[in-house]
């Protein structure tokens, strides 16, 4: 899988080249670029920058460097997905994860300021496929982190990513629609917090019903819109 990012900051990503995404990057198993956008300006002050028409705060993406970015990263096919970073989006889910993880190439365009000229995303959809993700009902400053957030959650599903693929089957947000159960390792005493017996009783029938009992418990006190989806 090839992985592209456009941003004004690239060295958000630096974060990518650790733990097991750096692995997957120094073992082929993904490629990931990040481009300055204001390499693709051409005046002396590299603007990206410019105040909206009909007015309003703050400053938006000027479409033009956009432009040439795309012209330049996107693959002919017009099979790339690109991802723009948005509050105003789709909400980002373990499954859009999943459908993201079968794409050879994917783009994100990371937005600063108020966002980015909508004409960027018009011309994007003439050239690709588009998204508009948002990572959460929140406003973040840009759309690096969201960016990294859902590049890690992509890649953690590409096989070979993760070294042990069964430990992807039991998560939270998995098939089961529920959420993990609460873990315990070594020792099995801890300042005057045991480990519950069960975990210790070498019963695994009886350890897989408190786990699954653990993680409806779980899933009605913290996220009940979970069980009714
Ligand atoms: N004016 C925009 C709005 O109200 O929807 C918010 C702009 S925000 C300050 C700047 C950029 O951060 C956005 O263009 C987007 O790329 C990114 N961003 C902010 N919150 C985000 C979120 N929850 N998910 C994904 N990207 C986000």
């Amino acid at each position: 899988m090839r992985i592209d990012a456009i941003t004004i900051f690239p060295e958000y990503f630096d974060a990518l080249n650790l733990s097991l995404l750096g692995k997957a990057r120094d073992n082929n198993l993904i490629q990931f670029e990040a481009h300055d956008l204001r390499t693709y300006t051409s005046d002396k002050h590299k603007t990206v920058d410019d105040s909206p028409y009909g007015g309003g705060a703050g400053m938006l993406m000027k479409p033009e460097p956009w432009g040439l970015a795309f012209d330049d990263l996107l693959a002919a096919d017009g099979e790339t997905v690109i991802v723009f970073t948005n509050p105003a989006g789709e909400v980002f889910k373990q499954a859009t994860a999943h459908e993201l993880a079968g794409v050879k190439h994917i783009v994100f365009a990371c937005g600063r300021y108020e966002g980015i000229d909508q004409r960027v995303v018009d011309y994007a959809a003439t050239k690709g496929k588009v998204r508009l993700i948002s990572i959460g009902d929140y406003i973040l400053n840009g759309g690096e982190v969201a960016a990294i957030a859902m590049i890690e959650s992509i890649a953690r599903l590409i096989p070979g990513v993760i070294g042990n693929a069964e430990s992807l089957v039991e998560e939270s947000h998995t098939e089961s629609g529920l959420l993990e159960y609460p873990s315990y390792t070594k020792p099995a005493s801890w300042r005057g917090f045991d480990v519950p017996e069960v975990l210790t009783s070498g019963n695994h029938a009886a350890i897989a019903a408190w786990r699954h009992a653990q993680q409806v418990e779980r899933t009605k006190a913290v996220r009940p819109d979970l069980l009714s989806d």
